[in-house]
């Protein structure tokens, strides 16, 4: 591979080369991340908490480049049409490379938009829509700037939504008139907040004139305060803002997101807060994942640069030297090193993106269901869940049949089917993602800092690679941190219907493998194998306790599986990502040149990222099939897998040479070896034992691979300079 993959690789990989949409908003995302938030950045304008004019010339930058009007339909002042998962994705990705902050910015007004765009009515889509998107050339007019505010002050609402302090009463209610609701909310940890406009904020109920809970748009021009409160000190992401705001307003009840009704004189809202929030996070978590996987692919140039220049002007390195060429890429470790921070890079972006464009497939499909259930009376809810059920089974049915099955066009053309099918994916890619994106990728950044020695954690650094280890750090708490989404997936990982999505990856993992060993997908469905093992023994075992293994409350259980899961998920994209390339590069004029090598580097990456997620996968999995096992004791009364001595000099007699093949032998007098106990037998798990052998073998080639992906990094050109300044 002769260069770093440019854009027309990744269009194809991510799967956005016949979107010039995406293309153009790519590039003016990239200006604005190079160029206005780079400067911002080095001049060190992150330096304080405080919202300056030059934080707010950001915001200025992101409409003038089209940023602030991704999330808008044309007919509210946007540019795109229909879902925009993947463009919220891509923006966030570019202003990420460079600065996490600039990125969160971007995101938190659309985080404020989203429960409107979810669960809004259309009267208050089009409302708050509109003003909040870009003036249109001509066009005098402030853009309205927007916060969610879910957060509240300890010891309320964080990672447990259920607890708000939030209230709302009826503040006025005169016959025949819409009420007036009066709302007290406080805030702890809100962006946008310096400089908000408007807000939606979750409250409860304190009034039994109100039902339940539900999100509530604010203004800064309602009756009452609207205290924007004072800046966080945050450690991160000092491009955006953040702080605690009070809120006592009156406002009235149209201002309840996805409106209302009356029931015997009671305001039933149609949402309550949690049916609302699951919506939004479900989709912008995964546009947060993404901005950390920018952030370890950005590592990749300025970490190359770096550790080659590292001895020029030294005397002993003249040009030509291998020492001057090379400086620490003449080490392996250093190389070796990098290779796996670019890995994780590709497979956490693989993942991100795979996750984006479901999301955008999914949006439609859903529509389309709540139209369907809607006609048939059914809205939201258990009746729902009932109601899909049947689809279920169908989706079951048709991930089960043979490709050449007649009945296949039935089940697939079924639309529920196809909703319950990606519903199921998403259910898991997105927590996933945003747990193994920012988890994971949080760690594995901590490693492109310490590629730098000093440097890295200086302001100088360039790629500022020590700013974006720590607000890689929020990314992983913030919209929940990692126990919200390892608990979602506890519980959507163990559907029948991803089970069954599931086995089927296994399938066409071991199918790719047989086309294409070099990617590691033969690796990768062992591993797949051994976790769907370990999840069904762990479903139905006990510890030796006889206490339950897998329930929600055994997060020790629960918990490191759903951590395996994310590796294998993140390894199967980048894989499918690489054949993506491989299959459609040839056509473009720009990837095409040099695809070979291109492809032949990523896969080593492939196979490389699939060797770690089955060691992760196999440790996780043997220390939960068998830790729970009590160790067996020497005082045990029966030794089941000892010999007794006399026992072996009998048994010596037919079977010559046992003596020296038995480990755990008891004396007369009762002595044994020096160690915990007996060795412990596999009883019932001997399938586990086979698995992880054929496991350990598949990791053949693996490290072959990783070297040959070395040999590239030593060698691909790189720019003779950053494209932004440090
Ligand atoms: C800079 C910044 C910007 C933010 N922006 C916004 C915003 O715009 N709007 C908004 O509403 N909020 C915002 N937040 C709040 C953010 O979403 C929360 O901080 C986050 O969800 C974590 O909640 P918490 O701080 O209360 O952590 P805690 O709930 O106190 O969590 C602490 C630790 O305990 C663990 N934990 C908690 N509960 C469980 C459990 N049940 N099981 C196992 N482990 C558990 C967590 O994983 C974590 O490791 C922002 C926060 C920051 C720092």
């Amino acid at each position: 591979m002769l260069t770093l993959p440019g854009d027309a690789v990744r269009q194809i990989q991510w799967r956005f080369a016949d979107r010039f949409d995406l293309q153009m908003l790519v590039q003016s995302a990239r200006g604005v991340a190079r160029g206005t938030v780079a400067r911002m950045v080095a001049a060190g304008e992150r330096n304080t908490h405080e919202w300056t004019p030059g934080k707010n010339e950001m915001l200025e930058a992101f409409d003038r480049a089209g940023i602030t009007a991704i999330f808008m339909e044309p007919e509210e002042g946007g540019f795109i049409a229909g879902p925009k998962n993947l463009a919220l994705s891509l923006a966030a990705f570019e202003l990420a490379w460079v600065d996490g902050g600039a990125a969160t910015a971007s995101l938190a007004g659309f985080l404020a938009l989203s429960p409107i765009h979810e669960r809004g009515t259309q009267e208050q889509a089009n409302h708050y829509m509109s003003l909040s998107a870009p003036p249109q050339p001509g066009e005098d007019r402030k853009p309205w700037r927007g916060a969610f505010v879910l957060t509240e002050p300890i010891p309320y609402v964080g990672v447990d939504t259920g607890m708000l302090s939030g209230k709302l009463r009826v503040a006025e209610w005169k016959d025949g008139e819409e009420p007036w609701l009066q709302v007290d909310k406080r805030g702890r940890f809100i962006t946008n907040i310096a400089f908000a406009n408007f807000v939606t904020a979750a409250v409860n109920s304190d009034d039994p004139r109100i039902k339940g809970s539900c999100v509530v748009i604010l203004e800064d021009t309602d009756e009452g305060t609207f205290d924007h409160g004072t800046p966080t000190k945050k450690l991160v992401h000092q491009l955006s803002s953040t702080g605690d705001p009070i809120f006592n307003l009156k406002v009235p009840a149209s201002r309840i997101v996805g409106g209302y009704t009356v029931k015997d004189g009671v305001i039933v809202p149609n949402f309550n807060h949690g049916e609302i929030i699951e919506a939004v996070f479900r989709r912008t978590r995964v546009t947060v994942g993404l901005m950390t996987a920018a952030k370890l692919l950005s590592a990749v140039e300025p970490v190359i640069r770096y550790q080659r220049e590292r001895f020029r002007g030294a005397e002993g390195a003249k040009p030509g030297s291998i020492r001057y060429e090379q400086g620490i890429q003449q080490r392996e470790d250093a190389l070796h090193r990098l290779v796996d921070v670019w890995a994780t890079g590709e497979a956490a972006t693989s993942l991100g993106f795979a996750t984006a464009r479901l999301f955008d497939e999914l949006d439609p499909i859903e529509k389309e269901k709540t139209a369907i259930l809607k006609e048939r009376g059914i809205q939201g809810g258990r009746a729902e869940m009932k109601a899909l059920k049947e689809s279920e089974l169908r989706a079951i049915e048709l991930l089960s049949l043979d490709p050449t099955d007649p009945r296949r066009a039935e089940l697939e053309s079924d639309p529920l089917v196809q909703f319950v099918l990606r519903d199921a994916e998403g259910n898991v890619l997105c927590p996933a993602t945003k747990l193994w994106n920012t988890g994971h990728g949080t760690n594995v950044l901590r490693e492109a800092v310490s590629l730098m020695g000093g440097y890295g954690i200086t302001e100088d650094c360039p790629g500022f690679l020590a700013n974006k280890w720590m607000d890689a750090q929020l990314e992983a708490t913030y919209e929940g941190p990692e126990a919200v989404q390892r608990r979602q997936l506890t519980v959507t990982m163990t559907s029948e219907v991803f089970l069954a999505e599931f086995r089927t990856w296994m399938a066409e993992m071991r199918h790719i493998a047989s086309e294409h060993p070099g990617t590691g997908a033969c690796t990768l469905a062992s591993a797949m194998q051994m976790w769907l093992w370990t999840l069904s023994h762990l479903q139905k075992t006990t510890d030796s306790n006889g206490s339950k293994l897998y329930h929600g409350q055994r997060q020790g259980v629960t918990f490191p599986l759903a951590d395996a899961l994310c590796w294998l998920l993140a390894s199967r994209c980048q894989i499918l990502d690489v054949l993506e390339l491989e299959a459609r590069g040839g056509d473009d004029a720009v990837a095409s040149e040099g695809l070979e090598a291109t492809v032949q580097f990523l896969s080593d990456l492939c196979h490389t990222q699939a060797a770690q997620a089955a060691g992760e996968v196999s440790r996780i999995c043997a220390e939960l099939v068998f830790g729970y096992n009590e160790h067996p004791h020497w005082k045990d009364e029966e030794h089941s897998g000892c010999f007794l001595a006399s026992e072996l000099a009998e048994l010596e007699d037919t079977m010559p040479g046992i003596s020296a093949m038995a480990v755990d032998v008891v004396t007369e007098n009762g002595s044994h070896p020096q160690k915990a106990g007996p060795c412990a037998d596999c009883s019932g798990n001997s399938e586990f034992l086979r698995l992880q052998n054929k496991l350990t073998t598949c990791l053949s080639g693996s490290r072959l691979a990783k070297d040959r992906a070395a040999e590239t990094v030593a060698r691909v050109m790189i720019p003779e300079a950053l494209d932004y300044p440090a």
